[in-house]
């Protein structure tokens, strides 16, 4: 502080000069900030959306008198404003509002919960339920059509396993799709099949999952709507402040921004749109034909980002791709095969011949790109592309100098890739949540040798490179206390971690706050508008129940959001 200010906070203080009124004031916290420069403080004063005091309490005597709303926190924790820097709103609010298969503990369940649905629902009906994973069953084997076929005979059935790579269908659902014995696998997918008839088992493995799931009715506006809009109130209500959107469609995003524009979303929203699939070379060719689905990167690029409309709470500069699928369905590209399946590697769902133009275009239009990528094979692959793209395009001709691009997941890594994030500034945007979710599959999936590069934070962090965490819902529950605990312990939520889990790839709690807060805002260039409490950012705070950065690990899984605030707004509050 420079002296001249240090005696007008003196003067303020014990003089009680009147400040000019405030819009909030919240005081005798636990606040940690996220700014090294001033980690810790008691009160926060904010007028107009932005925080104008951080500080202690008897420096915010000052506004008392005028502040239009006084809070009490009576020594509860207030951070910076939880922001998920990976997660799907959409299928969040449809999660709450659809069948939901998530916890289901056996195939009897399942058949027990379809049952129940099918009774619910008009015959020919479509059945679309999400959330079942088997890795926790007994045996721990993929469901298949002949589980579901009794229980549900007269709808078609599509049950999509909860990492969104896998489904299982019924046979009425394999009827409508054409899909018979001699259907071939599609680019990038696999129909199961039983290994003495032949025959589809029902269980649809990525790029396959279309076959069945474009006969799927889509949902109208209205409905999908109303899902974004139950799916904001669950992450307000959770304590995230702000979330970043990986991937949908662009009518999707235009219908989450004009809700925000309406008010109806609080949160601030980073969205991107889906990138374009095998047809990438060929559209780059012929840009602005047919905007569709596939097509949303390419309308984002006809018609330039959406910056920090609606008062910083909409930003749309991103485009989401996919290079492979996930671990837990054996789709992730790995450099050597599977330890469980000796035969296979993994799915590549891109060439480099389709996707180069596409990643120098985007250099040059400002368009940040972000990338699913699981296996360490997906994670090279997009690395090297990355670094060819950078090269092509010289900075002088980028609109983005720094163009921040990111790694999605980046789970399995090659411990000789690691380095290479900070080298090329790609932000490495991890999921806790998934690391304790995948404990107990990932050994047999990858063997202990390639666990060192499993989900290597430290590892990450010390290189340098910039570390930012979602929660991926709803492939996760998407709380932020699970993301938080994951991070810090590295542990399922009952407190286990095998031997071969590599514990010293843990966060420790300052680095978690950070992954979650500044580092977000960093993944979407507005660390200087949000991510930590600092005079002049906007005014986004989360309020707890306890000191996250203190009591014991299992105590955080049961601490609960009581307050949060967007933009100076309280979006949420405990009742
Ligand atoms: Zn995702």
């Amino acid at each position: 502080m420079k002296p001249r200010l240090a005696l007008v906070a003196f003067l303020a203080c014990f003089l009680r000069l009147p400040a000019e009124p405030v819009d909030l004031l919240l005081i005798h916290g636990t606040i940690y900030t996220a700014n090294d420069a001033a980690p810790r403080a008691e009160a926060v004063a904010v007028r107009d959306g932005r925080i104008v005091y951080v500080g202690g309490n008897a420096g915010a005597e000052a506004f008392r008198a005028e502040a239009k709303r006084v809070i009490d926190l009576g020594g509860k924790t207030l951070l910076p404003g939880l922001n998920d820097a990976h997660m799907h709103l959409g299928g969040v609010g449809l999660r709450e509002l659809s069948f939901d298969l998530e916890g289901v503990k056996s195939v009897a369940e399942l058949r027990e919960k379809l049952k129940a649905r099918a009774a619910q629902t008009a015959p020919k009906k479509w059945i679309v339920g999400r959330g079942w994973i088997e890795t926790h069953w007994a045996p721990p084997v993929f469901p298949s059509a002949r589980d579901l076929d009794d229980v549900a005979p007269d709808h078609p059935v599509v049950l999509t396993r909860s990492d969104g790579h896998a489904m299982v269908v019924n046979r009425l659902a394999l009827k409508l799709a054409g899909i018979d014995r001699n259907t071939p696998n599609p680019t990038g997918g696999e129909i199961l099949r039983d290994s003495q008839t032949g025959e589809a088992t029902g269980m649809l493995i990525d790029n396959a999952m279309s076959l069945v799931y474009r006969l799927v009715p889509s949902a109208t506006e209205a409905e999908v709507a109303h899902a974004f809009v139950v799916g904001a109130e669950r992450e307000a209500a959770l304590g995230w402040t702000g979330v970043q959107i990986a991937g949908h469609s662009y009518q999707e995003a235009e219908l989450v921004r004009r809700l925000v524009a309406e008010g109806k979303i609080k949160l601030r929203v980073y969205d991107a749109v889906s990138g374009p699939g095998p047809d990438a070379a060929k559209l780059a060719r012929t840009p602005g034909t047919a905007y569709g689905e596939d097509t949303a990167a390419w309308k984002l690029f006809a018609d330039g980002p959406v910056l920090g409309e609606s008062r910083g709470r909409y930003t749309r500069r991103s485009v989401k791709l996919y290079i492979d699928g996930a671990l837990g369905s054996r789709g992730a590209a790995l450099l050597e095969p599977y330890a469980d399946s000796p035969g296979s590697r993994g799915l590549v769902m891109q060439t480099e011949a389709d996707l180069l133009p596409f990643l120098e275009d985007a250099l040059r239009r400002g368009i940040q790109i972000q990338t699913h990528a699981i296996g360490d094979r997906g994670n090279r692959l997009m690395l090297d592309l990355y670094e060819k793209a950078l090269a092509a395009v010289p900075v002088v001709q980028r609109k983005v100098a720094e163009p921040r691009w990111r790694m999605e997941h980046a789970q399995i890594l090659s411990l000789a890739d690691i380095p290479r994030f900070a080298q090329l500034g790609v932000i490495a945007s991890m999921q806790p949540s998934h690391a304790i979710g995948d404990l107990y599959f990932a050994p047999s999936r990858l063997g202990k040798e390639r666990l060192a590069g499993a989900y290597p934070w430290q590892a990450l962090w010390r290189s340098g490179a910039v570390f930012t965490a979602g929660s991926d819902a709803p492939v996760e529950r998407g709380e932020p206390m699970i993301e938080f605990y994951a991070a810090v312990a590295r542990r399922s939520l009952d407190g286990f971690a095998n031997d071969d889990w590599h514990l010293e790839q843990r966060l420790t709690r300052a680095q978690a706050l950070r992954a979650m807060t500044l580092n977000a805002a960093y993944a979407t260039f507005e660390e200087k508008e949000r991510g930590s409490i600092e005079a002049g950012k906007w005014a986004d705070f989360t309020v707890l129940s306890a000191d996250i950065m203190q009591i014991p690990e299992a105590e955080i899984l049961k601490t609960r959001c009581l307050l949060t605030i967007v933009g100076g707004e309280v979006i949420y509050e405990a009742r």
